[in-house]
């Protein structure tokens, strides 16, 4: 099964996408993530990808698709995954979907995680990221068992440079002007899961399983 994780930044989709990750043996994609690790290496790729997330905006369709792609065709993905981040623009979800009716695969449920703005820029601020396997904490909702290291695996924790005010709300306004029109595509669809996650973190699990389950 294919899933893709919908909501704004600090929505809880990679919390969520990890959590499910586990239950349901899909691996995690998160196309932040892998921008990241490539900026880390300081690939061409990270590189080109840098100057937009320093400002909170979408790195070009093209490259993301191209990643993406590249990353869903190795084999661990063949049953399954979980797509967190991606797509972000109707042309990202339209290029998905383009790419797995080649495959014969398709996406099955869009996962939609909503949660009121002012709780995302508390979300954010609070956020502590491992730099290791980049498992995610927050500084009071999910705080780690030894300050500043890794529960799972002893990584250091770090924040991210765009999780600071200003980029968060330019983070936010693009998700509201570009990323949201998706919602509508999926549900168009007949695909979209809705889930309050404005709840506990393991309550929001519980309330993504069964809303899975119903829909079968
Ligand atoms: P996203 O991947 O949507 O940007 P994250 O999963 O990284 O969001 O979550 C953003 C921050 O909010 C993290 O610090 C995370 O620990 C915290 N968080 C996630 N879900 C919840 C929740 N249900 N309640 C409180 N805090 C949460
Ligand atoms: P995230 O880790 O999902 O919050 O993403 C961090 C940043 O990476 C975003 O603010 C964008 O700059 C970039 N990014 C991640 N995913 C995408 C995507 N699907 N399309 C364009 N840019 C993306």
């Amino acid at each position: 099964m294919y899933f893709v994780m919908l909501g704004a930044p600090g929505a809880g989709k990679g919390t969520q996408a990890d959590l499910l990750s586990e239950e349901l043996g899909f691996p995690h994609i998160a196309s932040g993530d892998l921008f990241r690790q490539n900026l880390e290496k300081q690939t061409e790729l990270g590189l080109l990808a840098k100057a937009y997330m320093q400002k909170g905006g979408l790195v070009p369709d093209e490259v993301t698709i191209k990643m993406i792609l590249e990353r869903i065709a190795a084999p661990d993905c063949d049953s399954g995954c979980l797509l967190d981040g991606f797509p972000r623009t109707l042309g990202q979800a339209e290029a998905l979907d383009e790419a797995f009716a080649v495959q014969g695969r398709n996406v099955d449920r869009a996962i939609y995680i909503h949660v009121p703005s002012e709780v995302l820029v508390k979300r954010l601020g609070g956020r502590w990221i491992c730099r290791k396997c980049q498992a995610t904490y927050h500084i009071i909702a999910s705080p780690p068992k030894v300050k500043g290291k890794c529960d799972r695996c002893g990584g250091e924790l770090y924040q991210r440079a765009d999780d600071v005010e200003e980029t968060i709300r330019e983070r936010l306004r693009v998700f509201f002007e570009q990323t949201s029109p998706i919602i509508d595509f999926y549900r168009e669809q007949g695909k979209l899961v809705e889930v309050d996650g404005d709840k506990d973190i393991q309550e929001v699990t519980r309330d993504v399983l069964s809303a899975l389950a119903e829909e079968k």
